[in-house]
């Protein structure tokens, strides 16, 4: 198979993340790349949009302090000092109340289980977050927890987590997921002062000095080969190019190029995700004194509750208390085609749980976004299922975040990628 390297015109499909970085390393070296964005605004999933001083993300993002690669690429891009650590209450709804759940400490006291219980949930999480690779490739997660940490502990603190962000799959989740999920977090979150759109729009910025173009508002609608070249055909017409990567989710890159065979398709077809939605409040006070909370007590229609100003403050909002209120989901679930309003309405007495003065008066601005692929589901095997970067159509390429795994997907992984991809494969 021919490879690309000294190829020279590159498209990359996709402006999030991995297609910036995948970009500005080939511009780097010295290509010539065309990046193609669908949407108005480069970030992708982490993209923002402008809010008082700021831009606030669409779905919450904040970074781990094991996410070497995405602060390497802030300081990178000169935005070292806008990038500030917080270590906010983190905690889990149980039993009609919160439960900190952000130490050693607050795991031993987590009142729901039995002492025994949580000296098990500890010797567990402790396991895992000393332990270098997964115990176990072959099991599910919650065979895994069931076994060590106990069907109680399961039922009360992770079952909901795992059905929160994989639906009726939350039983049959890959162990190494899991792992790394537990023994890469960390308490101290990290947030770009004024939004993570401005990592991205520097990015853009940097790419365009380099004498490479990203190309907003451009769906890509197919790639095929022709004469020897990968045509682009776009809303905005067709270009040529020696070789493409495509960092589109998985299951779309299989539909916008008709000449990969249907044996490939097939097999890659497997790998599946959920879509994501989220409902943003702008309140005018406080709705809780907790960043992050998980709503383990049944019924929640929305999980996990983010009240993103309780990690930032709300200088930046001119005031405004952001609150986050997602939801993982299959892409054909009635609720993602409902609107604010209706959401806001089916979501008010759960608000009321949380805080039982919440009015929904207090409710300055609501914002509603869906993005249909957001977050593969990683049975066991998944490793094994993932599609190489290499496809059998000659110069296309494919990086995206279905590929990462065991690591949950999200910013750092995807610059990552970008840099193996650049750095080993093209
Ligand atoms: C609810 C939620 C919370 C998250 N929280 C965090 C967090 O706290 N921290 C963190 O680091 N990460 C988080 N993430 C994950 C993080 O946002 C993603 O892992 C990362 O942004 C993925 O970047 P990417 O470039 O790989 O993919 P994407 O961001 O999906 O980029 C793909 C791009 O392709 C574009 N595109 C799609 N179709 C076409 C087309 N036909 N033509 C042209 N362009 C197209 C899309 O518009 C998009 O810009 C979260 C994600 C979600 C959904």
């Amino acid at each position: 198979m021919r490879r690309a390297t000294g190829m020279q015109r590159w498209a990359v499909l996709g402006a999030g993340a991995l297609g910036l970085t995948v970009a500005l390393r080939l511009a780097e070296r010295g290509d010539e790349v065309i990046i193609y964005e669908r949407e108005s605004e480069p970030g992708g999933l982490a993209a923002g949009f402008p809010l008082g001083a700021a831009h606030l993300e669409k779905f919450y993002h904040h970074l781990f302090r094991t996410d070497h690669s995405a602060v390497g690429l802030i300081d990178e891009l000169g935005l070292g000092d806008r990038l500030e650590w917080h270590r906010p209450v983190t905690a889990v709804f149980r039993e009609g109340r919160a439960w900190p759940m952000d130490s050693a400490r607050s795991v031993l006291q987590f009142g729901p289980l039995s002492p025994l219980e949580r000296a098990r949930l500890s010797a567990g999480l402790a396991y895992l977050k000393l332990s270098p690779s997964s115990p176990d490739n072959a099991e599910t997660a919650s065979e895994w927890i069931r076994r060590w940490m106990g069907n109680e502990a399961y039922r009360t603190l992770w079952e909901p987590l795992l059905r929160s962000k994989f639906g009726e799959h939350h039983d049959s989740i890959a162990m190494p997921w899991f792992w790394a999920r537990v023994h890469l977090r960390t308490s101290r979150l990290g947030y770009l002062r004024g939004g993570f759109q401005q990592l991205y729009d520097s990015l853009a910025h940097r790419i365009a000095g380099l004498g490479s173009t990203v190309m907003l508002d451009t769906t890509v609608e197919e790639v095929r080969p022709e004469a020897g070249k990968l045509q682009v055909r776009t809303n905005r017409g067709n270009d040529r190019f020696d070789a493409v990567v495509s960092t589109l989710p998985g299951p779309l890159t299989l539909r916008l190029v008709p000449s990969l065979p249907e044996v490939y398709k097939e097999r890659y077809a497997t790998v599946d995700g959920l879509a994501a939605m989220c409902l943003v409040l702008a309140l005018d006070r406080r709705l809780t004194d907790i960043y992050w909370l998980n709503l383990n007590d049944d019924g929640f229609p929305f999980q996990p509750l983010v009240e993103h100003t309780n990690l930032v403050g709300t200088g930046d909002y001119d005031g405004r208390h952001i609150v986050y209120l997602g939801n993982y989901l299959p892409v054909a679930s009635e609720l993602l085609r409902a609107s604010p309003a209706q959401l806001l309405a089916a979501f008010e007495p759960h608000l009321k749980r949380i805080n039982p003065s919440f009015r929904t008066s207090w409710v300055m601005e609501t914002w509603l976004f869906r993005a249909p692929f957001a977050q593969p589901i990683v049975t066991p095997g998944y490793g094994r299922r993932r599609a190489p970067h290499l496809t059998p159509v000659t110069g296309l390429y494919v990086a995206n975040m279905f590929q990462i795994f065991p690591q949950d997907r999200g910013q750092n992984y995807s610059i990552r990628l970008a840099d193996h991809l650049v750095q080993s494969v093209l």
